[in-house]
């Protein structure tokens, strides 16, 4: 929409960049990227409450299904065993795991139920024309559940294990499977079709302000929950409209960073060198580790299985590492090389991560479904634990980094 130089719009800063841009309306079905380093800054998605509120009720429905019955059958020399989708984390507990199994039900249970549930509650009272008085934490938290919902990298467990059964036993999918399946559908799609500036403005519109003229630059400060620019100094340290904590950037991001990323390094090395789980047949036992997991996988002929997990589970992690070092010390070093492309290394490490949790999906899997006494049972061991723990303090690692950082030290932010 074109605008006369003397209307002022509303600002935006990029929240990976932090360079600050006026904000015209869109045309519908178009987006609006950041100049400098490439991220998507908002968009025009049409009908984006009616269309998620419609998304988001199904994904509920699909929840309850996917829950209320069982999700996977095995059967082996006329004994059978069903799991439940809580089996898996049922089943750690019980075998002396409570972290993996803590981690397991959040993944895959409790994030997605509060970002359904959260994002209910804001969009039904505002598809009637209410504005609920919780709509701010309720953004908050349905936000912060996003990196943590991961039912599309379980499905991706469930059919790896359903693969490396089919050796030992006769596996079947039950209702609750394709429940989920489509339950991972209709989330993954009410997350792309969601806008979430749509719902901060019906909270308070962006006020249009003039862009700031030099040395003023230093006194806006954008929220980095709902994305408000305002006087740094007026807010009391918290955002006016969405209520959020002020930081112009995250707190000590580096030291932060470099301190979790030194313990998934740690981590690494147990997780890849112990034993994730032990298989026992006809009295016979043996322990596999991550790796032994993918030989056994390339010696039955499945490559792009061996591959897919050899990818996830042993490259992802250390790659995180290896470009979270790398940003880390090039911010430190104030670096000028290619800025843009390190912000896209970095946005791309934020969003593989998750599928490092594969192989725990796939041992929790295992261990509740294959307990048939002295035939054949499987047990969890230590390396789960540590594989596990590279998971979540890489994603955490991630989530410390602050991206606007190598723009800083680049020195592309002084006005
Ligand atoms: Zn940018
Ligand atoms: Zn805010």
């Amino acid at each position: 929409m074109p605008s006369s130089p003397s209307t002022p719009l509303p600002l935006i800063a990029c929240f990976h960049c932090d360079l600050l841009q006026s904000m015209p309306a869109l045309a519908e079905n178009t987006r609006a990227v950041c100049p400098r380093c490439g991220s998507v800054l908002y968009a025009d998605k049409g009908a984006t409450i009616q269309r998620t509120l419609a998304l988001y009720i199904a994904s509920l429905a699909l929840f309850i299904l996917a829950n209320a019955f069982p999700f996977l059958t095995l059967s082996m020399q006329g004994l059978s065993q069903s799991g439940h989708l809580i089996s898996s984390p049922i089943a750690l507990w019980q075998r002396g795991m409570p972290e993996v199994a803590a981690v397991v039900a959040f993944f895959v249970i409790i994030a997605p139920a509060v970002r359904i549930l959260s994002a209910l509650s804001v969009l039904a009272p505002l598809a009637v024309g209410v504005r609920p008085p919780w709509l701010a934490p309720a953004m908050h938290l349905m936000h912060a559940m996003k990196e943590w919902a991961m039912p599309e990298v379980f499905v991706l467990g469930v059919l790896v294990s359903y693969v490396k059964l089919a050796g030992l036993a006769t596996a079947h999918f039950d209702v609750s499977f394709y429940a989920f399946v489509a339950m991972t559908v209709t989330l993954t799609w009410a997350q792309a079709a969601f806008e979430p500036h749509v719902v901060w403005d019906r909270l308070m519109p962006m006020p249009p302000r003039p862009a700031p003229g030099p040395g003023q630059r230093g006194r806006l400060i954008s929220c980095h929950a709902c994305g408000l620019v305002g006087e740094a100094d007026a807010g009391h340290g918290r955002c006016r409209r969405c209520g959020a904590a002020l930081h112009r950037r995250k707190p000590d991001s580096l030291n932060r960073a470099a301190a979790l990323v030194a313990a998934a390094a740690v981590f690494y090395i147990p997780a890849n060198a112990l034993p994730v789980m032990n298989i026992v047949f006809l009295g016979s036992g043996e322990a596999d580790t991550i790796l032994s997991g993918v030989i056994t996988l390339i010696e039955y002929g499945d490559w792009p299985l061996a591959l897919l997990i050899f990818f996830a589970s042993v490259t992802v992690p250390l790659a995180k590492l290896v470009c979270l070092v790398f940003l880390i010390i090039s911010v430190k070093r104030h670096s000028r090389y290619r800025p843009r492309q390190r912000t896209q290394l970095f946005r791309f490490v934020e969003g593989v991560g998750r599928w490092s949790m594969i192989d725990v999906f796939v041992v929790g899997l295992l261990v509740s479904l294959v307990q048939f006494g002295t035939l054949s049972t499987i047990e969890p061991k230590g390396g789960a634990i540590f594989f596990c723990a590279v998971v979540v303090v890489t994603i955490f690692a991630a989530m410390a980094f602050d991206p606007r950082l190598i723009w800083d030290a680049a020195g592309e932010n002084h006005d």
